[in-house]
This record gives C-alpha cells, structure tokens and sequence, in this order.
C-alpha cells in the first residue's frame, strides 16, 4: 500500500490489516516539518505492519521522528510503538490515566478486537501477542490535557477527550486546522464505547460537544476515512447516541429490561464477535442515564423510575 501525502506536513502511512476483525485497520499518520516528526498511533506490532512502516521512514531519511503520540491504550493502535521507538529513538507520548491498561497485558479492559469464546486459540493467542507488545510500549512522556509539542515550527496540543477510553486524546495542530481523534471519532461507523470503569458514556457526549468548539478543517481518524466537514460529522455521532439513548428508553418503556433483551430489538443480526462490544455499548448507555437519575438498577434488570 502506498502512503499518502494528506498535506505538506501531515502523510498517511497505511498497512494491510493484520488482524480480521475490528472496523478497518488502524491508521497511522505522520506529522512533519523541518526535518522533524511525530507519528500519531503505531498501529499493529506484526511484522508485515511494523515493516511497512519503517520502510516508509527509511524512505524519508531526512524526517528524525522524535515522538510517537499515542491517542489510547488499544492494541490496535499501540502494540507497533516499540518496535518504532527502537527503530527511531522517537519518544513514545501517552495521557498518565491510559498507562496502566497499556502496561497491563492481562488486563479486564475491553479492546477493540476482542475474541469470543467460541473462535479458536489462534486468534486468542494473536491477541495476547498484540497485548504483550502494547505493554512493552512504556510513555516516555505521560501528558494531560492542554500540553503541547513542536515539530519543526508546528505545534501539536494534546485535548483530553475521554469516553472511548478514559485517557483517550485527540491531538489538535492549530496551524492546519487538523485533528487526530483516534478512535473518538472514527471516519466510518460509530465507535465502541464501554460503560465505567474503562469507558463513559456521559463523558464521551462532553468530549464531541468540545472538539466542535475547534477551528478545524481535517479529521484525521483512527479508523477509516478523513473527514473535511468537522463539525458535521461530530454533530452526527452526538446525534446518533441521542437516537440510541432514546431508543433505549423507548425499549424500557416496553417492558424490556435487559441489555440482552434491548440488544435483540436493536440489531436484527449481529455478527457473533461483535455481541459483547454491543452489549457493553448499551451498558454504557444505561450507566449514563443512571448518573443522571432517568434509568436505575433492580438487581440484573434495569427500570425506569417512578
Ligand atoms: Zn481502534
Ligand atoms: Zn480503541
């Protein structure tokens, strides 16, 4: 696959997706100016990956890349970093609350491909592959929201967007008008987000409300295509949660109480692998709305009070 120059500063170094699941393989960009550089996301830590990788930096000698900006902990989006900090010496930059999910390889948290139990050890394995490599990709640097990083004579601030992940960042470059959101706004489709502790949904509403407030004509994604109409395509996916959250209301109000019991009356048909990101998805949903005192708990069922 060919790279491709997005603008004079910003490339796109794309991969073959290394795994089978999960939207679309990760992006993985490259911010460059005055023969310096910053590469936002790592993607997948296989071989073929890494490699096309560093054979496009071999390529673009005169580029020292000197931080790899990670948007969240996920695999898909980290396990490559340390095989490039190798490569480049290039600082790996992570927000402090993604760092113990990322170093914990055995962790609880959700990710975005995630096996089922019924798929084969193969897959189980290449996971806990992924997880190890992401756990060896140590931050250099562990940042919060507002720092800001030069390349060359461009200026990237970290934006603290929690929700996906609740150290999720974006990383803003005022004099584009870009935005890298990783995957808390992807280019196609909507992105999984998890109930607490790993996730907020609440959290994840004020995080699209505050990207809208930026000047920006680029969003750069951790899935899928760039978009150009910015703040179009964040009031669509605020729009979308506002829908489901209806929906899910609505199915309430119709005497189903389970996420289960929502989940069928949502999707018709549903990939089997994709059951538990969906479930958690609704549980997500459910968890905001008790923080806001409009659903609440009755033992494994949940109910609409009054
Ligand atoms: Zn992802
Ligand atoms: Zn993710």
């Amino acid at each position: 696959m060919d790279s491709l120059e997005i603008s004079p500063h910003i490339y796109s170094i794309p991969a073959q997706p290394a795994f089978y699941t999960g939207p679309q393989a990760p992006n993985v960009f490259l911010v460059h100016d005055g023969g310096e550089g910053a590469l936002v996301d790592s993607g997948f830590g296989d071989e073929k990956s890494v490699r096309v990788r560093l054979d496009f930096l071999k390529e673009h000698a005169g580029i020292k890349v000197r931080y790899i900006l990670l948007t969240h902990h996920h695999f898909d989006h980290t396990s490559g970093a340390q095989q490039l900090r190798k490569a480049t010496g290039a600082r790996v930059v992570l927000h402090a609350g993604e760092e113990r999910f990322l170093l914990d390889s055995k962790s609880e948290a959700p990710q975005d491909l995630e096996a089922t139990a019924e798929e084969n050890k193969q897959v189980a394995e290449a996971i806990q592959r992924f997880r190890d490599q992401a756990a060896e990709a140590t931050p250099d640097l562990r940042v919060s929201d507002g720092e800001e990083f030069t390349v060359g004579s461009l200026t990237v601030r970290v934006v603290h967007t929690p929700g996906h992940t609740l150290g999720s960042v974006c990383f803003y470059m005022p004099g584009e008008k870009a935005l890298f959101t990783g995957d808390t706004a992807l280019g196609l489709g909507t992105v999984a987000i998890s109930p607490p502790p790993y996730g907020d949904m609440g959290l994840y509403l004020e995080s699209l409300a505050r990207l809208k407030t930026y000047d920006c004509a680029l969003m750069l994604p951790g899935h899928g295509q760039n978009v150009h109409d910015v703040p179009s395509k964040l009031q669509e996916l605020i729009d979308h949660r506002h829908e489901r959250e209806a929906q899910i209301l609505k199915l309430m109000a119709d005497g189903k109480r389970t996420p289960k019991a929502m989940l069928s009356a949502i999707y018709m048909e549903l990939d089997k692998r994709i059951v538990p990101m969906a479930l958690r998805q609704i549980e997500a949903h459910l968890a905001k709305l008790e923080a806001e005192g409009r659903v609440a708990r009755a033992g494994d069922e949940w109910v609409l009070p009054g």
